[in-house]
Formats: structure tokens, sequence, C-alpha cells
């Protein structure tokens, strides 16, 4: 299995760049972030090429969203679309999740290459914990939920009571 390595990113600069996309779409203090809208409408007017695309469950099985940065493409398969549209806070945060791939994990940066030898990930290079962490930080706002406990942090910003609970860690650290 090949090993892959984005280029190593901390927390603190990934919440910095999920601030600047609130920033970006004048949502710097909005508590519910509208992911679905922000994937249906507010990223195609970001990346003029972007689209995406609802795909079957039988056609995607065993993953519940695919990117191609190269491509600017995002595909949600369809339950969790569905289940996003409804607010559900996990599906809310797998979008999310794909959207920190195609924004983080662009080819022509050269974010993500192969690893040659077999030494473990560290956090920070592995680019699916780069793209659970922009989901969390985009999801919840440190800069909104400061004082808030996890029950209404998991409540206020539409996210799963783990999402919630890792965000508030986070936070308090
Ligand atoms: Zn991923």
């Amino acid at each position: 299995m090949a090993n892959f390595v984005a280029q190593g990113i901390s927390r603190k600069q990934i919440r910095a760049f999920t601030k600047y996309v609130r920033e970006l779409c004048g949502m710097t203090d909005r508590m519910y972030f509208p992911v679905v809208e922000f994937l249906e409408i507010i990223l195609p007017n970001l990346i003029d090429d972007f689209t995406y695309e609802i795909i079957e469950y039988s056609e995607m099985p065993d993953k519940e969203g695919e990117t191609i940065p190269s491509l600017n493409t995002i595909k949600m398969r369809e339950d969790v679309y569905e289940k996003a549209t409804q607010g559900d806070g996990r599906a809310r945060f797998t979008i999310l999740h794909e959207v920190g791939h195609l924004l983080m994990h662009d080819n022509d940066r050269v974010a993500l290459c192969r690893k040659s030898d077999k030494s473990p990930l560290k956090a920070y290079e592995d680019p699916e914990w780069q793209a659970d962490v922009f989901a969390g930080e985009l999801l919840i706002a440190e800069h909104l939920v400061k004082s808030m406990s996890v029950n209404e942090i998991e409540i206020r910003c539409g996210a799963s009571h783990a999402a919630a609970e890792c965000q508030y860690k986070q936070i308090r650290r």
C-alpha cells in the first residue's frame, strides 16, 4: 500500500484558513454553517470550474464521498447528501471533510506526495487528519463557541456529538 503524505500543516494553520474561508463568503459570525448551500452555491462562486456530483449508493458503496482536486470535483453519495440537507451533523462534517481535501490538497501545490520509507505518518502530515481538522474548524468556529458547552455546540453549530466534543477539547487546550 502506498502511503501519501500531505505537506505538514498544523491545526493552528488550518484554523486560520477556515476563518479566511468564512470571511470570503461573509460568514464570519454565522453560528450554523450552511454546509449544503456552501457546496451548491458558494463553492461554485469561489472556484470557477468547481463541480459536485451526487452519486447513487450502488455506485459508491465503500465511500461516503470522494474528491478529485485536479478536476475540482467533489462526489457525495446520495444518502450522505440527503442527510446533510436534513441537518445531520455527521453528514455535514463529511461534506466539509471533502471540501478540505479540495481546498488543501490541490495537486498543483504538491500537497500529496508519495512517501518512500515506511515510517508512520505524523498526524499533521496525514491528509485525512488535515481534512477532518478542516471540517471541524469550519463547522465549529472557535471564536463563536468559546463559552459554550458540548451540547450547545452540537445543537447550535449542527455538529455531531463527537465533533462537538473534539472541538470543545481543542478550544480549551
Ligand atoms: Zn478523506
